[in-house]
């Protein structure tokens, strides 16, 4: 398992921690050393799974380079058995990053979310950039690369 420079692999008020310390249950469908998948409780449709890992990490940014080469792993293997179990067509792959972007739990996670036709979860709809507003953005970025 990855060492942490921290004192603590877990966070004493995180459910995460509390679930990957096996202080609360869960539904797992999957763990190995560093991570596990649980079903979420709240699916927004059947199979809605989460993969966490099992040390707390807050985000994606702070997760140590090893674990965040995993995880795809970890998706990639548990991704067609989801399927497969309920028959979904295909599935969103996301992470809540932030209050601002919806973050309820502070511990790194996957959302797996299976989907179906007709399922009436919509997607966000983009629309175009404003006039010379493209490169603007690409330079702010760039630049902080
Ligand atoms: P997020 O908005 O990305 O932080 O999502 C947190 C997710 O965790 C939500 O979809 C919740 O339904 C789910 N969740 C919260 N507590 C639990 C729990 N004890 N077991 C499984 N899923 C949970
Ligand atoms: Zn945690």
């Amino acid at each position: 398992m990855t060492k942490l420079k921290i004192n603590s692999k877990f966070m004493s008020d995180c459910i995460f921690c509390k679930i990957a310390k096996g202080e609360i249950p869960s539904n797992k469908i999957y763990e190995d050393e560093d991570f596990m998948a649980i079903l979420d409780i709240a699916p927004v449709n059947p199979g809605h799974t989460l993969v966490v890992p099992k040390i707390h990490c807050d985000d994606l940014i702070n997760l140590p380079d090893d674990l965040a080469q995993k995880s795809i792993l970890v998706i990639k293997k548990i991704v067609p058995a989801i399927l497969k179990g309920v028959e979904a067509g295909g599935f969103n792959l996301t992470i809540n990053h932030g209050v601002v972007a919806g973050q309820i739990v502070p511990h790194l996670h996957w959302h797996i979310m299976p989907r179906f036709p007709g399922d009436g979860w919509d997607l966000w709809h983009g629309k175009a950039y404003p006039e010379g507003e493209v490169d603007k953005v690409l330079e702010k970025i760039k630049n902080n690369i």
